[in-house]
C-alpha cells in the first residue's frame, strides 16, 4: 500500500517505528502474544508500538490530520473537526462523513483503496489484533475482538474517552 501511494501520488511516505529497546523489553517480559492475555497488556503493546511513536512524530509538527469519523464508534461520536491537543492542532475533516459518503467520494475520484477492505476488514489494524467483520457487525468489531468495551488503541483516546494518550510502563509487571 505504501508503494502504491508513493507511485500513484508521488508523495514521500515517512514510516514511524517503535523504539527497538522498548519492544524487546516488552516481548522479553510478557511474550510475543501479550495482547491476548489482558486488556492491560494489550494497552501496553498499543502504547509502545503505536502511541509512543505517534507522540514522538507529533513532536515535530504543529498540526496533523486524521480520518476519524463520528459514526465509527460511540467513543468517536463527539469528534470535532478541529481541536487543540497538547499544543498542536488535530484536524478530522471527515468527522461528519458517513461511510456511504466516503465510498461515494472514493469511487468518484478513483482513490486508492486498501485491498483488505474488499476482504471484510472494515477497520485495519495490526494483523494479530484484526479480523474481518460479518454483515451487520459494528465497523470496529474486528479490532481486538476478544475484548469487551472500548475499541481504541490509545492513539486517539484515553480510557476515559479524552484525547490524552494512554501512557503505560513496560516495567510495570
Ligand atoms: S493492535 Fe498492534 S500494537 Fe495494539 S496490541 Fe495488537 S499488535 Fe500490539
Amino acid at each position: 500500500m505504501i508503494e502504491e501511494v508513493r507511485t500513484r501520488y508521488g508523495v514521500t511516505v515517512e514510516p514511524v517505528f517503535p523504539d527497538r529497546q522498548e519492544v524487546e523489553d516488552m516481548v522479553a517480559q510478557r511474550g510475543p502474544n501479550l495482547f491476548y492475555s489482558s486488556p492491560e497488556a494489550r494497552h501496553l503493546c498499543c502504547d509502545i508500538r503505536k502511541s509512543r511513536p505517534l507522540g514522538r512524530k507529533l513532536g515535530e509538527v504543529r498540526a496533523w490530520a486524521t480520518g476519524l469519523r463520528r459514526e465509527q464508534s460511540s467513543t468517536r461520536s463527539q469528534v470535532p473537526k478541529v481541536e487543540e491537543v497538547e499544543g498542536r492542532m488535530k484536524l478530522s475533516p471527515l468527522a461528519d462523513w458517513t461511510a456511504a459518503e466516503v465510498e461515494e467520494y472514493t469511487g468518484q475520484h478513483r482513490l486508492l483503496v486498501h485491498p483488505l477492505y474488499a476482504r471484510g476488514f472494515a477497520s485495519i489494524g495490526c494483523a494479530p489484533c484484526t479480523r474481518p467483520i460479518q454483515p451487520g457487525e459494528d465497523p470496529r468489531a474486528g479490532r481486538w475482538w476478544w475484548e469487551q468495551g472500548s475499541k481504541e488503541c490509545g492513539i486517539h483516546f484515553a480510557e476515559d474517552g479524552s484525547v490524552r494518550r494512554n501512557l503505560l510502563s513496560v516495567k510495570n509487571g
